[in-house]
């Protein structure tokens, strides 16, 4: 009766917006011990917008946000669209771009009318030694928003601070995972306080942040070794697919990049974090049916 069963479980998987790539892995989703979670465009919205922008001495907000917005236009990631779509709302002119390059898990760089130009992470303007307003800095990611660095000619010129919006039903996510005795674990590039931040509105287990994409996946290799735990990772982004591959089972964000999905073994349609518990469920069912 197996096949039959099988035909019946991708039906109501489809109903429920989950698309099953690798079935011999979602059967396995019926004893999860732990699930990471990526941050940006998994457990948030991943739609930013700029709540403030700071200048360093001689240059002011138009200006910074014109470096900036001029070389995201080459990025995909979510920073870069807020940036872009700020831009747009004040009318500022953009410069033209040459040798655009990105610093995976860092930022961006490339020229912008012949100056070189880098938005990056405040872990790169560490690395390099630049001095900011560190208490502003502080106060903005405690408050959860994700502040980018904005260098020309390696020179600090200001740093554009955004916000994201938690999923609301990334919460309802973490609590059914809870109550099934799942742990939550996040996952995230980005800084320290802003990952603790969203981590206490979610309530999750435990944090990793400022993880870089590879360091993403040897994380999960190392949860699952040493608590010799089943695992599953739920991501959006291109940084997120070795994790992807190296989890016990991958799921993909709907609304993500491409990679993440085609690395995936199931695909969250609706791009509801709650799916995951849904999808855990129906794998319960579909397997005591088969036995
Ligand atoms: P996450 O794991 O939260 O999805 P990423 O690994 O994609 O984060 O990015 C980590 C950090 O690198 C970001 O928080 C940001 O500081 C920096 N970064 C990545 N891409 C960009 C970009 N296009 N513009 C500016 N900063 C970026
Ligand atoms: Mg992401």
């Amino acid at each position: 009766a197996a096949p039959l069963v099988i035909a019946v479980s991708t039906a109501i998987s489809a109903k429920k917006g989950l698309l099953i790539r690798n079935r011999a892995n979602f059967e396995g989703a019926r004893n999860l011990n732990a699930v990471v979670f990526d941050k940006t465009g998994t457990l948030t919205k991943g739609e930013f917008g700029v709540t403030n922008i700071v200048p360093s001495e001689s240059y002011n907000e138009d200006e910074i946000l014109s470096f900036a917005a001029s070389l995201e236009q080459n990025s995909e990631h979510p920073i870069a669209t807020g940036i872009v779509k700020f831009s747009e709302e004040r009318k500022v002119k953009l410069g033209k771009v040459t040798d655009f390059e990105s610093i995976t898990g860092k930022g961006i760089q490339g020229k912008v009318n012949g100056k070189k130009v880098n938005v990056v992470s405040p872990g790169y303007v560490k690395n390099h030694h630049l001095s900011y307003d560190q208490q502003l800095f502080n106060e903005m990611s405690e408050e959860g928003k994700t502040v980018v660095f904005v260098l020309l000619e390696d020179e600090l010129t200001g740093m554009i601070a955004l916000a994201d919006m938690v999923r609301e039903t990334a919460k309802e996510a973490i609590t059914s995972l809870k109550e099934n005795g799942v742990r939550s674990i996040m996952l995230t590039g980005d800084n320290q306080k802003v990952a603790n931040w969203v981590a206490k509105q979610l309530d999750i287990d435990e944090v990793y942040a400022e993880v870089l994409p590879d360091d993403k996946a040897n994380q999960v290799k190392k949860i699952k070794e040493e608590k010799g735990w089943k695992v599953a990772m739920t991501g959006d982004g291109v940084n997120d697919a070795p994790a992807l591959a190296t989890a016990d089972l991958g799921i993909a964000i709907g609304a993500g990049t491409d990679v993440a999905m085609e690395t995936a073994d199931v695909v969250l349609v609706r791009s509801n974090p709650k799916d995951v518990v849904d999808l855990m469920e129906l794998s319960k069912k579909t397997y005591r049916k088969m036995v």
